[in-house]
């Protein structure tokens, strides 16, 4: 996939193009309007689609040699829902990954403790999970990961490296970050929309059709009908030959 720096150099050279063919024969300014218009859309549209990779690195999908899927939490950890989904991921005998928010860490260092203990992997999902952290600068971005990671540390005593960023948006300032701190961005190929989709049976019937070995499918671990899904999901794994490991096992290779 092409790069925002590339893009941006080629709708330049387009521009310039046109610009040098405008001086001797007369060209539509909708040209102009056309590129730029272009240029917006791909880059807008880029930074809500991680797996086009515009901005930054980011694993959406891991070994599809295997039957394994990683099942990945945004947004927690929650008081009520968490630890129902860890009870039924453990009657399973599945692994998950949670990604979760620093302020929600905070009050909730408990059934982080549970969620480590149990064998499954914390990552980092901002800590404030504003809702205008797409227009964050590259300050605030980091002091963001800076301080959950602060407190997965103080929990689990090592280092995270795994960070999934609010609203799956990326840009050049998150890109920039992340290089700074040194995070490995982890998106998803399987998106289950379950917090807008209330229907349990909908949202299963999407993530059947659409994991396959290697998938990283996104769940909500703040919700009622999450323990529901989860619970089925399972079923249907197990049935068809499946394993639900932690993101470090899918993105490891062999
Ligand atoms: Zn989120």
């Amino acid at each position: 996939m092409l790069k925002f720096g590339q893009i941006t150099v080629v709708a330049t050279i387009a521009l310039l193009t046109i610009g040098v063919i405008d001086f001797f024969f007369k060209i539509s300014p909708i040209l102009y309007v056309t590129i730029l218009l272009l240029w917006f859309l791909i880059v807008a549209l880029g930074s809500f689609t991680m797996r086009w990779q515009i901005f930054t690195t980011a694993f959406t999908k891991g070994n599809q040699n295997k039957k394994q899927v990683a099942i990945t939490f945004d947004d927690g950890p929650n008081a009520e829902f968490t630890p129902q989904i860890l009870q039924i991921l453990k009657a399973y005998n599945a692994k998950a990954t949670f990604f979760c928010i620093g302020k929600h860490i905070e009050k909730y260092l408990g059934i982080v403790q549970q969620i480590l203990a149990e064998g499954h992997t914390i990552g980092n999902h901002s800590y404030s999970h504003a809702t205008n952290f797409g227009f964050f600068r590259k300050t605030r971005i980091v002091q963001e990961l800076s301080k959950t990671d602060a407190l997965i540390k103080k929990i689990t005593g090592s280092t995270n490296t795994l960070f999934r960023p609010p609203y799956g948006v990326t840009n050049p300032s998150i890109a920039k970050a992340v290089k700074e701190t040194n995070h490995t961005i982890i998106g998803w190929n399987v998106r289950s929309y379950d917090t807008v989709i209330k229907n349990p049976t909908k949202v299963l019937n999407r993530l059947k059709k659409r994991l396959s070995p290697g998938s990283i499918i996104l769940l909500h671990d703040t919700h009622s009908r999450c323990p529901e899904i989860v619970e089925r999901l399972l079923q249907f794994l197990k049935k068809e030959g499946y394993e639900a490991v932690t993101i470090e096992t899918l993105l490891t290779k062999n």
